[in-house]
């Protein structure tokens, strides 16, 4: 038979993989979760004849794209097999909002013709066409779009520091250096959707005045380095990239920078080092980088993910990006769902979502009918938020509250069966490994916590350790210098306000 086989970006039911979707001559999709090799034979007796329809098939799914993509909706999909592998997905699917993974299940990632066809570029277009740069950097800062690193800094701010220099040289630098344990956020929009990322780092270059940037990737990503570097030389092959790019007096290049996977070189200051050569130690702030950054030149640096929301906003205009979200907290948020979750991977939802809502309606509940203890957000940066508190939205500010942070969007769901101060120790024990050993509290304070930990953990502890725990964690939180050592102590701190009968119980023998 006549078949067109296409793999698409990932669609983020991790735990539903091979995945296929079979399309028809009416555009009608069938998708076969879990498949398993004996039922291919099957899957294709089932739809294909020999001489068929395959010729139609593939041209109407390329005219057909966007009438698939615009709406965003999966009312066209009948779901087949008819049993739970498939209504699982239905359900984990239709409560998201897509934006950074826009296209999902759809765009072949290397496909320029069809990242095109999409509509993508449009907004570089649109951008080096209609908008002075101070416009696009005035777009940004309408649209409420925050950092998704971590900080939740407002990334028009960002960009209106670097424009706002008159120096000639400007850098502009996508952090892709995620390293949290169990993130893959950043990694898998890199190499489902490079050409989004791109074009969100070129229109940022327009934006601020810059002609060079950077991808700063880690060398353990190594799908993503090599998805970026044919994206940027097909970008390259269609003027998008390089001198007067589309005709326009603007000209922008990017090269690729792979990181040796130090967790501390994902902040700013340590990563402009990295790619001067430089050992990754974070530096006092100010300078910023936005003033003095990479070669001592303004530099803007914006993570994966806030890069990936640029064109939706030059796209469709501030206002309708603003309608998303909280009144703090706009557009959508990608989270990496794991832990004790039915149907964990990577979802992408709109803020002001509740906690709840993840767990249950997208995540379809705490797996093996256990019961939701906690969710441990923003990994070893990040706080636990107990599951009577999970009706909190998502929302940067929320969850600085709560003593939690956004993170840059692991989600791990954690049941009763879970040992909170083990949970912690774990985390911290992560921390103390990548401290950079610059400033003592970090180096010696995390150290001195883990030790705490270890003695609580064997049953080796005093109820004095508790308290003298949370003094150190009080001390580190202040006197480190960079976003590691400041946030290293949020598991600690937050288990200790939530879970402090877990400690005690580890002291007296119970557990
Ligand atoms: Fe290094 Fe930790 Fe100090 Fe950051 S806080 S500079 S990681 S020692």
């Amino acid at each position: 038979i006549d078949v067109t086989i296409k793999s698409v970006g990932c669609v983020g039911v991790c735990n539903k993989v091979p995945l296929i979707d079979v399309v028809d001559e009416n555009s009608v999709i069938t998708r076969y979760p879990n498949v398993k090799p004996e039922e291919i034979k099957e899957i294709l007796h089932h739809h294909f004849k020999p001489g068929s329809f395959f010729k139609r098939v593939k041209n109407k799914l390329f005219n057909e794209i966007d009438t698939y993509h615009t709406d965003q909706t999966w009312d066209n999909v009948i779901w087949k097999p008819e049993n739970e592998r498939t209504g699982v997905i239905n359900t984990f699917l239709s409560e998201q909002k897509h934006i950074a993974t826009e296209g999902y299940g759809y765009l072949a990632p290397l496909n320029l013709d069809e990242y095109i066809g999409f509509g993508g570029f449009e907004a570089l277009k649109k951008s080096l066409s209609e908008y002075e740069p101070n416009q696009v950097v005035q777009t940004i800062l309408e649209s409420g779009l925050r950092g998704r690193g971590g900080g939740g800094f407002p990334t028009g701010k960002k960009w209106e520091l670097v424009a706002a220099s008159d120096q000639t040289d400007k850098y502009i630098i996508c952090n892709g250096d995620e390293g949290d344990p169990g993130a893959f956020m950043d990694r898998m929009i890199l190499e489902s959707y490079p050409f989004r990322v791109i074009e969100g780092m070129i229109i940022a270059g327009y934006a601020t005045g810059a002609n060079k940037g950077v991808f700063y990737i880690r060398a353990e990503y190594p799908l993503a380095v090599k998805r970026i570097r044919t994206a940027l030389l097909l970008c390259k092959e269609r003027n998008l990239l390089g001198e007067n790019i589309n005709g326009s007096s603007f000209s922008f290049d990017i090269e690729i920078f792979e990181g040796a996977g130090a967790f501390v070189c994902g902040e700013e200051t340590a990563l402009i080092g990295s790619i001067e050569g430089e050992r990754g130690f974070p530096k006092q702030r100010p300078p910023y980088p936005a003033v003095a950054g990479l070669n001592g030149k303004p530099t803007l640096v914006n993570n994966v993910e806030s890069l990936s929301q640029i064109s939706f906003i030059i796209n469709k205009g501030q206002q309708k990006y603003q309608n998303i979200g909280t009144q703090n907290s706009k557009g959508t948020k990608v989270f990496a769902l794991a832990g004790k979750i039915r149907n964990g991977g990577l979802i992408e939802v709109p803020m002001g979502i509740t906690l709840n809502q993840i767990i249950e309606d997208i995540g379809g509940g705490v797996e093996g009918g256990q019961k939701l203890k906690a969710v441990q957000i923003g990994g070893p940066s990040g706080g636990c938020i107990p599951a009577s508190l999970c009706d909190v939205k998502v929302d940067f500010d929320a969850f600085n509250q709560m003593g939690a942070m956004m993170g840059s969007g692991g989600l791990v769901v954690l049941s009763d069966n879970d040992c909170m101060v083990d949970m912690a120790r774990y985390f911290l024990s992560f921390t103390c490994e990548e401290s950079c050993g610059k400033c003592t509290f970090c180096r010696v304070g995390i150290r001195r916590m883990l030790d705490i930990l270890d003695r609580l953990c064997t049953g080796k502890a005093v109820m004095e350790d508790i308290d003298k725990l949370e003094e150190l964690a009080n001390n580190v939180k202040k006197s480190s210098l960079c976003g590691l050592g400041k946030t290293a102590p949020n598991p600690v701190l937050t288990t200790l306000k939530y879970f402090r009968h877990e400690y005690e119980e580890h002291v007296n023998g119970l557990c």
